[in-house]
């Protein structure tokens, strides 16, 4: 590519409101122009960075065995209606009508729709599972779109989503999905952490997401000093509580409708600050106790989960409402933030029997564990209020905080959407079950900005080889007074495109230093100058854009030295 046939679109000066340095680059290197409020358009240059990003993504889902589908931006009401995500989504949901007055949203992301393809296209068991993905526009109308690309209204995602028989089968395809993501964000040349974090508004159980480590990250990231346990602080972690007082066995009754109790009743009965409980559930003891608690970021049950979380050993099995009526003592994990879940909790100390948890839906509860033996007390801490230095909720080590950039999230859906909007299968015996789900998401047009806010120096973005919009520039110098030399770098320019390598040949009437300054500002990696001076001793020069000092090079090297 000649920058005669591909003009730059470079500024000296970034625009006044951009404040952070990936914004501002992207402006001034001429990758995006503003159109309105978290609106850009990808001007020809950052359109070749973005669709690099691109391809990685789509090679590694296409990798995982995952398919490419299409969805439309514009969705019916009707299906986040069933979802009943039409009321919770709130304002960032854009709504609009048609000219019927029927109602559609601009999609900020896709399971509603997913789910109804689904839920029609596939009838057996034996079609499970399956994974679905796009790279596709989604619309969020944020309160206070900034930093460009990074937190725009709308902006480009890969979204995928997986259908199961089984949580194990969820189990795999979730950790495919995050090894997945590591080559990705690996390849990509970023430097990046996955983090447990909470589900916000997508909703479900599990969920991990992928943070580029930069100081202007919005979010903050704990990490413990002696493992591995990373954490995105809007999450409210299980943290081991003290082991409950001995005493006598004290019977609890079920109560059918769970009322809530306000976080201060329980934290004191619990003997916990009220900073660690977000949420708080039901019961009653005989003795007119009160105990429960909910966790945030934590909530659906299944038994994997429940197993990895809580350290639940014994084999868990599902039990009825009506075993449950009977089984006396009883005690829980948590529901849904939101949902009236039957929660009762035991703390009987020492013989705690027939720990039994209440599930988001009739008819599954855990029975036949016992807490103490099998489980520990799931309390909470708000990492929100957690400081530098303060215990690691894994027990091992204390916390450090950084900042991060979500790029990616995945989560472990549960049957959140499936059993809202009957999305079932015929299992073995020909019954109706509701299919698992899982979704996966990288914010893509946020990962060029995360690049450049890894990799920039004060002249300019530095991009990691496989997202550079050009590998090499070819820098003349005084070209167009010496024919000699333009015969010599056309021929290098010809010789290099003819060898595969990506190269932009600087072909303008610009002084040198206009050409540098251009080249470092649009952050080509590796830079080829060619001059008189240079020919005469048969070298030219090259400087890799973290380079401090050139190095001359024999013409005759060039090719192979990029190739
Ligand atoms: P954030 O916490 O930054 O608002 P989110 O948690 O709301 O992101 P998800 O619903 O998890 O976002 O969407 C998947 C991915 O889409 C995110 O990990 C992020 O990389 C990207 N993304 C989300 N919102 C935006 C946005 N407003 N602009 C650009 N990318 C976004
Ligand atoms: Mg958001
Ligand atoms: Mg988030
Ligand atoms: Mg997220």
């Amino acid at each position: 590519m000649r920058t005669s046939q591909f003009p730059l679109n470079t500024l000296k000066e970034s625009p006044a409101d951009a404040e952070i340095v990936s914004h501002k680059l992207m402006l001034r290197a001429g990758l995006i122009r503003k159109l309105a409020a978290g609106m850009y358009n990808w001007l020809p240059l950052g359109l070749r960075v973005l669709r690099k990003v691109e391809r990685i993504v789509r090679e590694e889902m296409d990798r995982t065995g995952a398919m490419e589908v299409l969805m439309p931006v514009v969705q019916p009401a009707e299906l986040w209606q069933e979802s009943g995500r039409w009321e919770f989504y709130g304002p960032e949901l854009a709504r609009l009508r048609d000219r019927h007055a029927r109602e559609f949203c601009l999609g900020p992301t896709h399971e509603e729709i997913i789910t109804d393809l689904v839920r029609n296209e596939v009838q057996s068991y034996k079609e499970l599972p399956l994974c679905y993905y796009q790279i596709q526009t989604k619309f969020r109308d944020e309160v206070r779109p900034r930093f460009g690309v990074m937190r725009a209204r709308e902006f480009v995602m890969k979204d995928a989503y997986s259908f199961h028989n089984d949580y194990e089968s969820l189990q795999q395809t979730y950790d495919a999905m995050h090894e997945a993501y590591s080559r990705i964000f690996t390849r990509l040349g970023l430097e990046f952490r996955p983090v447990r974090a909470d589900t916000g508004a997508i909703g479900g159980s599990s969920s991990h997401e992928f943070h580029v480590l930069a100081d202007s990250g919005e979010d903050a990231i704990a990490f413990s000093s002696a493992s591995d346990y990373a954490a995105n602080v809007e999450l409210a972690e299980a943290v081991a509580l003290p082991a409950p007082e001995a005493g006598a066995p004290q019977p609890m009754s079920l109560v059918d409708t769970p009322t809530q109790r306000s976080i201060e009743e329980v934290s004191a009965h619990l003997n916990v600050p009220p900073s660690r409980c977000l949420k708080t559930l039901v019961v009653k003891a005989e003795d007119g106790g009160v105990i429960a608690l909910l966790l945030r970021g934590d909530h659906e049950l299944n038994p994997i989960k429940a197993e990895k979380l809580h350290g639940v050993a014994a084999p868990l099995t599902f039990a009825s409402d009506e075993e449950i009526q009977g089984a006396g003592s009883v005690a829980g994990f948590m529901g849904p933030v939101g949902l009236n879940i039957p929660m009762l909790v035991d703390r009987s100390a020492a013989n705690l029997v027939n720990f039994v948890s209440g599930a988001n839906q009739a008819g599954k509860h855990y029975i036949n564990t016992n807490w103490g033996r099998d489980a520990e007390l799931p309390a909470v801490v708000d990492l929100r209020t957690v400081q530098a230095g303060d215990p690691s909720p894994d027990g091992q080590g204390n916390l450090t905080i950084a900042r991060g950039i979500e790029v990616g999230h995945i989560f472990q859906l549960g049957t959140k959407y499936s059993e809202a909007m009957q999305a079932q299968v015929l299992d073995e015996n020909g019954q109706n079950r509701t299919m698992i789900m899982g979704c996966y998401g990288i914010g893509v047009t946020r990962v060029v900005a995360a690049a450049i806010e890894q990799n920039h120096d004060d002249k300019g973005v530095i991009w990691p080889g496989p997202i550079a919009p050009f590998d090499v520039c070819l820098v003349p110098v005084n070209m167009h007074a010496s024919e000699t030399l333009q015969a010599a770098a056309e021929q290098l320019y010809a010789d290099l495109k003819a060898a595969g390598v990506d190269v932009l040949f600087d072909d303008r009437k610009a002084r040198a230093g206009v050409m540098f300054a251009d080249m470092e500002l649009i952050g080509i990696p590796h830079r080829l100058v060619i001059s008189e001076r240079g020919l005469a001793g048969g070298t030219v020069e090259y400087r890799g854009r973290r380079d401090a000092e050139s190095q001359n090079i024999p013409l005759s090297d060039a090719v192979a030295f990029l190739r």
